[in-house]
């Protein structure tokens, strides 16, 4: 009888390391609370639930307590313990304090609009990530803090927010292929109607893109064109043409990068519009690849074979 309990503790043992479940997990958090997207309350219970399916995360959710749109969701995606006060404008929470350290890695859900974070919120983040903490930029969450000037370091490029030649280069490949850092006068940050459109791998040995097809159908989404910001240390690993027939820049516009900021590794997608955006199988597999690259410097997932093709969209339904 000894015997076998013993030999089912073994089994249970080993069936728990076969599916990961006893690896350290790796530890995400996600802020949010204020974004001119209504969609917000519930893109951040997407992107929670797309990291958790991968089995590799747990994820937890910072929340600002004033908040700016997406009443109508916070009420459908409610987040357990947690009450809002919307403002208009957004309006500093002083007791936002997320405890960065705590975690291998942070997304942010902020957008357009969103008010500073306070001084001690900021340090905090600037000196988690010079340590070697993971940063994820979703979408507007580069439209945010335009006059922060380390977060800008950050997330490489920006748009709205007030950027403008001041914040650095406009960055894009050009048609014959070449990477572009264009100095030219004007504001950050524009786009042509929604629309379908294709993402082009630009460097596939990346741990994020290794794997994916050269070319693949996003599902329809807002096409960030003119995003400008200091670019150091950042690598853009996939693009897309904003066509000019399609109200877009006529220039080949980032998609998926890279950066490094101190000892840390920040993923930065500006897709992820609204919710049908983010339900995009390339938009889910470059998240969640994306991110755990950004905790661990490794991708241990798989391209699922429900990813886009060239020629054809793929989504799952949230
Ligand atoms: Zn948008």
């Amino acid at each position: 009888m000894k015997f076998s309990v013993c030999a089912l503790a073994l089994v249970i043992a080993a069936v728990v390391q076969s599916t990961g479940a006893a690896a350290d997990p790796v530890k995400a958090l996600i802020v949010d609370g204020q974004n001119n997207h209504g969609a917000w309350p519930k893109t951040t219970f997407m992107m929670k639930k797309y990291l958790e399916d991968t089995k590799l995360f747990t994820v937890d959710i910072a929340r600002t307590a004033f908040t700016t749109n997406g009443e109508a969701l916070l009420k459908e995606f409610p987040l357990e313990g947690f009450d809002s006060t919307p403002t208009k404008p957004a309006k500093t929470d002083p007791n936002f304090r997320p405890e960065f350290a705590k975690y291998d890695v942070v997304i942010s859900n902020f957008g357009h609009g969103a008010a500073p974070w306070p001084k001690e919120t900021q340090e905090a983040l600037v000196s988690y990530m010079k340590s070697g903490g993971g940063l994820v930029i979703v979408h507007a969450a580069d439209n945010s803090f335009g006059d922060w000037p380390e977060y800008n370091e950050m997330i490489g490029l920006g748009g709205w927010g007030g950027r403008n030649e001041k914040s650095g280069p406009y960055v894009y490949y050009n048609d014959a292929g070449k990477l572009v850092r264009d100095t030219s006068k004007g504001n950050g940050g524009h786009h042509g109607p929604q629309r379908p459109f294709s993402i082009r791998i630009r460097d596939n040995s990346h741990p994020i893109t290794d794997g994916m097809p050269a070319e693949w159908l996003h599902g329809k989404d807002e096409l960030y064109d003119k995003l400008r910001g200091p670019a150091v240390n950042m690598q853009v690993l996939a693009t897309a043409y904003a066509d000019p027939k399609a109200g877009g820049s006529g220039r080949h516009e980032p998609m998926l990068m890279t950066l490094t900021y101190g000892k840390g590794r920040v993923f930065h997608t500006p897709m992820g519009h609204a919710d049908y955006s983010q339900e995009c199988v390339g938009f889910i597999v470059s998240l969640q690849r994306g991110t755990e690259w950004a905790a661990t410097g490794k991708v241990t997932q798989k391209i699922p074979s429900d990813f886009p093709a060239a020629d054809k969209e793929s989504s799952r339904k949230f």
